[in-house]
């Protein structure tokens, strides 16, 4: 096996006081993997959370670098897909983890996406009351959204991550090149979220994208753009839940296209046709040009923000999401249910321009149904 390129990797440090830990990214990482572990946390075991498709792939490579470093470690193998994040997967990742010995001075190892993430992060936070873990992020989403911030959860029959809890990782390594195995549909839909992060904060980061966008997506061996996509990406965010890591406040900005985006998803049963980024490029669509109605940025701007996430070939237009959509009542009940909805009032994540997100608490949700029917008429 040849090994990937390296790059030099950029480090991000998520600041949580004694909770605060390192994101390191760059191209061929995976390969220290086992000597960081060891630096970490001498003569410690592991036990590694996956699923079916990444064992297929990278399972190996990081079984390789645990044997270097002499690391005992053990594993459980999931079923790729949402479906895992249920009390019955949870339940099995928590016994396997028991049956392993693995002790309060262990490791758990998520490597995966984010479902990956958030079950093995869950368990690992709940087994003899909470085990430190070190996260493994293998899509482009996980790497630059759930591997910063420590939300862990599973679903319940009711809603999606209503049970889990906080809890921080010891380490995040984010190696560019296992997204070079993700199928093409789940980049993209993860670069919504690196989108997201100029859009909201960032307006020359969102010039950088526009010009170089191609190049993050081909993740070429010496550009290094695919890094740095990440690397500002989890910059961004770490610097958000540093200052806010409960969401009490400003964390909520991250949620920029995702009111009107989870409505869509669910609108879509969670389903394979709307995957959680194309919703959330959608919504974010939608939130630029309401604004822009709202008179809080020139048209112009709002429809150059939506015209990359169309280049890039997210869906922008409730048009673009295949098998049709529900009426307008239907899509605010579903926002209602998420709980942005109190006394037909709205909290909405509006913008002023690129870069100039704020969180609007008192937006009357009438409005809101108005412009959504019109959009859904435009078919
Ligand atoms: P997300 O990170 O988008 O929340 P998931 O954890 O559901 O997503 O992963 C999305 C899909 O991609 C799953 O089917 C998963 O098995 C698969 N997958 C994850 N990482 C890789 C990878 N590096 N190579 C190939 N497939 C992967
Ligand atoms: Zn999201």
């Amino acid at each position: 096996m040849t090994a990937p390129l390296r790059t030099d990797p950029a480090t991000v440090r998520v600041a949580l006081g004694d909770r605060s830990y390192d994101i390191v990214i760059g191209r061929g990482l995976i390969a220290s993997l086992g000597a960081r572990i060891e630096a970490l946390r001498p003569r410690a075991k592991v036990f590694i959370v996956t699923d079916a498709n990444i064992e297929l792939h990278h399972l190996d490579t990081v079984e390789e670098t645990l044997a270097e470093s002499a690391i005992a470690a053990s594993q459980l193998i999931v079923a790729p897909g949402e479906g895992s994040k249920s009390f019955r997967v949870f339940e099995q990742v928590c016994e396997a983890i028991i049956a392993a010995r693995i002790e309060r001075a262990d490791l758990v190892i998520a490597l995966g996406g984010g479902v990956i993430g958030d079950l093995a992060g869950f368990a690992a936070a709940a087994v003899r009351r909470g085990i430190d873990y070190v996260q493994v992020p293998t899509t482009l989403l996980a790497q630059v959204d759930s591997s910063v911030g420590g939300k862990t959860a599973i679903n319940s029959a009711r809603g999606k991550n209503l049970i889990g809890a906080f809890h921080q990782p010891i380490l995040v390594v984010a190696d560019t090149a296992l997204l070079d195995t993700l199928p093409p549909r789940e980049f993209r839909a993860g670069y919504a979220e690196v989108a997201k992060y100029g859009l909201l904060g960032d307006a020359a980061f969102f010039s950088w994208l526009e010009a170089n966008w191609r190049d993050v997506f081909a993740g070429g061996k010496s550009s290094g753009a695919r890094e740095h996509a990440i690397a500002v990406s989890c910059r961004a965010k770490a610097s958000i839940v540093a200052r806010d890591e409960r969401e009490t406040g400003e964390r909520a900005l991250l949620n920029l296209g995702h009111t009107f985006g989870h409505a869509l998803e669910a609108a879509c049963g969670f389903s394979d046709r709307l995957l959680h980024g194309e919703a959330v490029a959608a919504g974010m669509a939608l939130a630029f040009e309401f604004s822009a109605r709202l008179g809080l940025l020139p048209q112009a701007e709002a429809a150059r923000a939506i015209r990359h996430l169309a280049e890039v070939g997210l869906p922008t237009r409730p048009k673009d999401i295949a098998g049709g959509l529900p009426d307008a009542d239907a899509l605010m009940a579903l926002m209602a249910q998420d709980k942005k909805v109190k006394r037909g009032m709205l909290t909405f994540i509006l913008v002023r321009g690129i870069g100039a997100a704020f969180v609007e608490h008192g937006l009357d949700a009438a409005q809101v149904r108005a412009f959504l029917s019109e959009k859904l008429a435009e078919r």
